[in-house]
């Protein structure tokens, strides 16, 4: 049996002088675009056995969904995240008309000349968050019931955003727990989270801290809203440093959208009011780097209580 491609003789990470240089070739393989990897075997098994750690974790009432890397344009849009990360967003694409106009276009590349510019938009794009979906699935049902909704959702999520960090991916997998409900639901929700997160990243032996955040809001408008998402406390990341002098790295965000996604889609509750939503996100990539770049390559030599909590 062959023992597949070599490791990375560049591999994926800023420079060579990084310090995750040295573990990006056993976990990555390049796939000819930055921040776009194949993941090893070695990866896939921690990967797994964080998923399992997390699914531990959950509410035995979470209503469980997996979406596939595509939504709904239509519904993204109305989501509000062509305004707000209009740079982020990628959209699928597809070639339309008569078989010859077809042709014609991929004659064109055979040319070696441009193709693209034939392209149209579809009525699909890439997911670049996992909670999504889920706003119009629930206001498609009707008034929520009394004490509110929790899902666990997971995507394979894309944003726009190249860059050779192996904490910077274009195509990541995010989970997340996502509630709707009261105001009071969501706050007790959201702070119950930051409690546990902290515990959690202890268990798994990563330093953390928590900090209020922002999203990325797109241009000097978005800048403003930032600073007002900042001054609400509404965003909140657990954040790992990789190294001892490294930036620490968002592995999960606290989220907390008020009435943001339930006036769009019209989610009441029972009695008629607007519900409240808000989600914990686990990126399950930055999480899975992390616990290689704090306890190294070698599972074996992992602290026990981590291997203990995923099973290993
Ligand atoms: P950052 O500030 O680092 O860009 P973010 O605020 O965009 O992070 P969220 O939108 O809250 O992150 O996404 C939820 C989680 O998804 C993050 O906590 C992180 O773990 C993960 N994530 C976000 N962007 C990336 C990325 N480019 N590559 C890998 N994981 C990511
Ligand atoms: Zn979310
Ligand atoms: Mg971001």
């Amino acid at each position: 049996m062959s023992k597949g491609p070599e490791p990375l003789s560049a591999p994926p990470g800023e420079t060579p002088t990084d310090p995750l240089a040295h573990i990006a070739g056993a976990l990555f393989r390049p796939m000819g675009a930055d921040g776009v990897y194949a993941r090893t075997a070695l990866y896939e098994l921690v990967a797994e056995r964080l998923e399992r750690y997390i699914t531990g974790q959950r509410d035995a009432q979470a209503e469980i969904l997996r979406f596939p890397p595509v939504m709904s344009r239509q519904q993204l849009e109305k989501s509000g995240y062509l305004k707000n990360f209009p740079n982020l967003l990628g959209c699928v694409c597809a070639l339309r008309g008569s078989e010859a106009a077809i042709h014609a276009v991929v004659d064109r590349h055979g040319a070696g000349e441009d193709w693209t510019g034939s392209l149209t938009a579809s009525d699909l794009v890439l997911s670049p968050a996992a909670c999504y979906p889920v706003y119009p699935m629930v206001a498609e049902r009707g008034r929520i019931p009394s004490g509110g909704l929790l899902f666990d959702v997971e995507a394979d999520v894309f944003r726009h955003e190249p860059s050779r960090n192996l904490d910077r991916l274009q195509s990541f997998r995010m989970r997340e727990f996502v509630r709707i409900g009261s105001p009071q639901e969501i706050q007790d929700f959201r702070e119950g989270w930051m409690t546990r997160a902290s515990a959690l990243a202890a268990e798994l032996g990563l330093p953390c801290s928590l900090e209020v955040a922002s999203d990325p809001f797109f241009g000097r408008v978005g800048q403003v809203i930032a600073v007002s998402q900042r001054q609400q406390a509404l965003k909140f990341e657990l954040l790992i440093p990789y190294h001892t002098e490294a930036t620490p790295t968002a592995c999960m965000s606290f989220n907390d959208h008020r009435e943001h996604f339930s006036q769009l889609w019209a989610i009441h509750d029972e009695r008629g009011k607007l519900a409240h939503t808000g989600c914990v996100a686990f990126g399950i990539d930055r999480l899975t780097v992390a616990l290689f770049a704090v306890h190294g390559l070698d599972l074996e030599k992992w602290p026990p209580p981590t291997r203990l909590a995923l099973a290993m």
